[in-house]
């Protein structure tokens, strides 16, 4: 008889956005002409520009011609692509050869495969809180234990704390570990790596001859000229980091379907030959992969080209002024707001010390936002949620405003209950020590 992949039961039960979908659904059922204002999901809502489009519609009219038909293209990706891409790179210096890129249809696929790569026995570390792909490819792979639902975490996996004292984004730990994922910009804190923070981690991997996965989806959000946009400005990294990228966030292609990977020649296990990664994962691709669209590739090339470029920034500033305009009305509110500086994510802090479910149902109440509980990255995310920046100005606005007129109100009698709380803790301590007097 057959018998099914029994990791698959470790995965903790009740995926994060059905749930956030039931509690929406069951408010709008109760509050029929209440608008909702959807902070939470992390997707792309602006059209597609004017340079990619054409490089679409090029690719669409080709393959209606049988002169310029194609079918299955390289799977590895179209070489124009490939070698566009290293163009995009070497302009912040750093140098590739196009057979170390691999595009895909995405950075999530790559994210959940790319662990296929090493050894079952791998000591995993995984940023907490993180975006889920990480954790649930090791745990489908059997990489861990059984979920402890009541610490929130998988055996076996080594976790990286996040807190405001780290800025959310830890330091390299003690302890041995052999596969470390870090994603910056982040997603769900909106943290970036400093060039200190990112390069304790190269050094760390190499002194411990660990593998770096370095998820750079957001790379382009980043503004500020001294923050890191691809883990190979830093130096000695290219024995010891692969790089996922995509054109999801960057472009808008979330729907459109394309990303890629930088496995290098120069990455190495104790126990590889020279180049025996990047032939290892070129020789997956080959067998388990039949190549990204080509439609999709063709505006991949488009969407690097200079006019794509300078497209593309001003779709994302767009989503970033989106953040600030979040951001100020939060911090009016006296509210702690962190992220949303080199990244579409605003990470905040629960008021009162709410539970993240417990302030998602007070803002999807009182304000009718909805938001991401912090809880649903991992349990370090516990206290917090997460603002997304993606969505039509004039809805951010909407919600923003929602926020401004309704939540002020309710803030204010939390905090004199809390005050009261806190005035009742007291007087008990007074009686008692009365008490203990007397
Ligand atoms: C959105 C996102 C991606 C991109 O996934 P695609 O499959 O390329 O759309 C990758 N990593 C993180 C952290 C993301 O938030």
């Amino acid at each position: 008889m057959a018998k099914l992949n029994h990791n698959y039961r470790k995965l903790s039960a009740g995926y994060l956005f059905p749930e956030i979908g039931r509690r929406v659904r069951e408010y709008s059922a109760a509050h029929p002409d209440q608008a909702i204002h959807r902070l939470g999901i992390g997707n792309t809502t602006e059209p597609l520009t004017p340079t990619i489009l054409a490089g679409l519609h090029g690719r669409v009219d080709a393959l209606g011609q049988r002169e310029t038909y194609t079918g299955y293209g390289d799977e590895q990706g179209e070489t124009e692509l490939r070698e566009a891409l290293v163009a995009y790179y070497a302009e912040r210096g750093v140098a590739l050869d196009p057979r170390e890129l691999f595009v895909s249809d995405g950075a999530k696929a790559d994210a959940a495969n790319i662990q296929n790569l090493f050894a079952q026995e791998n000591v995993i570390a995984i940023q907490n809180p993180a975006y889920p792909v990480y954790v649930d490819s090791n745990v489908v792979a059997g990489r861990t234990g059984e979920y402890d639902a009541n610490a929130g975490v998988y055996t076996g996996l080594t976790l990286l704390e996040g807190n405001p004292e780290n800025g959310w984004f830890a330091a390299p730990p003690a302890e041995k570990v052999d596969v470390v994922y870090l994603c910056s910009p982040n997603n769900p804190t909106g943290a970036v790596a400093t060039r200190e923070q990112l390069t304790a981690w190269v050094e760390y991997a190499r002194g411990h001859g660990a593998v770096i996965i370095f998820d750079a989806a957001y790379a382009e959000f980043i503004s500020d000229p001294e923050l890191p946009r691809s883990i190979y400005e830093i130096e000695g990294v290219k024995e010891c980091a692969i790089e996922l990228t995509s054109f999801s966030k960057l472009s808008g292609f979330t729907g459109v379907r394309l990303g890629w990977a930088v496995v290098p020649y120069a990455l190495r296990t104790e126990d590889s030959e020279d180049g025996e990664l990047n032939r290892m994962w070129n020789r997956r691709q080959s067998t388990f992969f039949n190549g990204a669209s080509n439609i999709a590739q063709s505006g991949g090339v488009a969407a690097v080209s200079d006019a794509g470029k300078r497209e593309s920034r001003e779709l994302v500033a767009y989503y970033m002024e989106n953040a600030w305009i979040i951001r100020a009305a939060l911090r009016e509110l006296g509210l702690d707001v962190t992220g949303g500086d080199n990244a579409p994510y605003l990470w905040v802090k629960t008021p009162g010390g709410l539970g993240s479910w417990e302030f998602f149902d007070q803002l999807l109440e009182q304000t009718q936002v909805v938001v991401t509980p912090g809880t649903g990255f991992g349990s370090a995310g516990e206290g917090y949620v997460r603002f997304s920046a993606f969505g039509h100005r004039e809805n951010i606005e909407a919600a923003v405003q929602s926020i401004r007129d309704n939540l002020k109100f309710w803030l204010r009698a939390k905090s004199r209950e809390l005050k009261r709380s806190q005035f009742l803790v007291g007087c008990t301590r007074h009686l008692k020590l009365e008490s203990h007097r007397a």
